[in-house]
């Protein structure tokens, strides 16, 4: 069963209503069901071909009949072309050549595969040395993964670890479905980030193991922190934390209400010899700030978790997200910064903005923008899914 979708004419046919297909031609990659006139007759995760109301072909997608969008595209355009074993590995080796133009020598974790970011919606796959852990979103993807597998292989990769969607809540047990593809690689492993190490369990971490998402940011705060006081909010296993430390800070406060990711934290700052002096706090992030002195920070990190998990809840989000930011636009120090995140796709950079903006003003502080950040260059945003942009952050100076 190699050659999946191979002939054109087998595939079964998706067709849009009419006058819906602009968004497929300028690329977007996402189907929803109200633009669907007739459905294929086929399975969830198979590949179906995607026409309009006329007939013309569109391109190439996995159907998944059970979920919002109807079908992801992975293929535009009229042509005909093989979906064989080497159509597969072809993504996979443009986004590894991507990969190595971004990487440096000082990092052997980051992100190989981003989805539609890579054009391959669906599908994670992440790097930590020789490890590839891969996050298969959909049926479709999961269908094809022994192809995947054998492209990572022949990468290099010598292990590869699937971890169901269902199992990356942070040290849950691990569902059946999350595995070892042939050999496996003994957790946890040490991993350097712009030469700072990291011990990462890919087995039970959050997500596939580490924030990789938050390299530039956390080589951001570290450039800021040299005998700084700072506080790392949301610090899971204590990224921020070891770029402060490692640049010379005088003191990390790391808080997180979770037991297991504090663990992780104090064994990840156990790995380096640092001068300034670190402390964990597993507590709500919310309630250590209320605490929290107004005149000793110099810098304060908010990275909390994605508070929108979906466009019904936003507005609930923007509440959490603009109380957090009060407390820490409050407690900063005089002449000091906060560098505050969200990661939730469906609160773009512009309502992030404003909701820092009403934080701000509650605080009746001088704030001001020194730099908009955004994810890494390993998290490419696709031009044509700007969905694809989900983490935003702000530097903020507060008089
Ligand atoms: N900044 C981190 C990633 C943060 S992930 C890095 O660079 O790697 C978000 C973290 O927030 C998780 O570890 C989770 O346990 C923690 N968390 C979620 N809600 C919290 C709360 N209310 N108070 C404290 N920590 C919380």
């Amino acid at each position: 069963m190699r050659q999946i979708g191979s002939n054109l004419y087998a595939l079964k046919q998706l067709i849009l209503k009419s006058g819906r297909e602009r968004s497929i031609l300028n690329r977007h990659p996402w189907i929803f069901s109200g633009a669907v006139k007739t459905l294929p007759k086929a399975e969830n995760g198979d590949i179906v071909s995607v026409h309009t109301n006329h007939g013309e072909l569109l391109g190439f997608g996995f159907f998944s009949p059970n979920s919002q969008i109807t079908c992801r595209l992975f293929e535009f355009g009229s042509d005909q072309i093989e979906l064989d074993e080497n159509y597969w590995k072809s993504k996979l080796k443009n986004a590894f050549a991507l990969r190595k133009l971004l990487i440096t020598a000082q990092t052997d974790c980051y992100r190989l595969l981003h989805a539609e970011g890579d054009f391959f919606p669906g599908i994670i796959t992440d790097i930590y040395g020789e490890v590839a852990v891969i996050q298969l979103l959909i049926k479709g993807t999961e269908r094809i993964s022994p192809i995947i597998f054998e492209g990572l292989k022949e990468l290099g990769f010598k292990y590869i670890y699937v971890k169901t969607k269902q199992s990356t809540q942070l040290l849950e047990q691990v569902e059946e479905g999350s595995r070892w593809i042939g050999e496996t690689c003994p957790m946890p492993i040490v991993v350097k980030e712009y030469g700072v190490l990291f011990s990462v369990n890919v087995e039970t971490g959050q997500k596939t193991g580490f924030f990789l998402d938050q390299r530039e940011n956390r080589k951001l705060v570290g450039a800021w922190s040299d005998g700084k006081n700072v506080l790392n909010t949301f610090s899971y296993s204590g990224g921020f934390s070891l770029y402060a430390l490692e640049a010379g800070a005088a003191l990390v406060h790391s808080v997180d209400s979770s037991k297991d990711a504090i663990g992780l934290c104090e064994d990840n700052v156990a790995l380096g010899k640092w001068k300034g002096k670190h402390e964990s706090f597993i507590e709500d992030c919310f309630e250590f700030l209320k605490k929290a002195p107004t005149d000793f920070y110099d810098i304060i990190i908010l990275d909390p978790p994605a508070f929108a998990k979906n466009a019904r809840s936003v507005d609930n989000a923007a509440r959490g997200y603009k109380n957090l930011n009060i407390l820490g636009l409050d407690r900063v120090k005089k002449g000091g910064l906060v560098f505050t995140y969200s990661c939730s796709q469906h609160i773009d950079k512009d309502l992030f903005r404003k909701i820092v903006f009403s934080a701000a003003a509650e605080t009746r502080r001088n704030v001001r923008i020194l730099r908009q950040l955004s994810q890494p260059d390993d998290h490419p945003i696709n031009i044509y899914h700007p969905e694809g942009e989900y983490l935003k952050g702000l530097m903020l100076y507060v008089d």
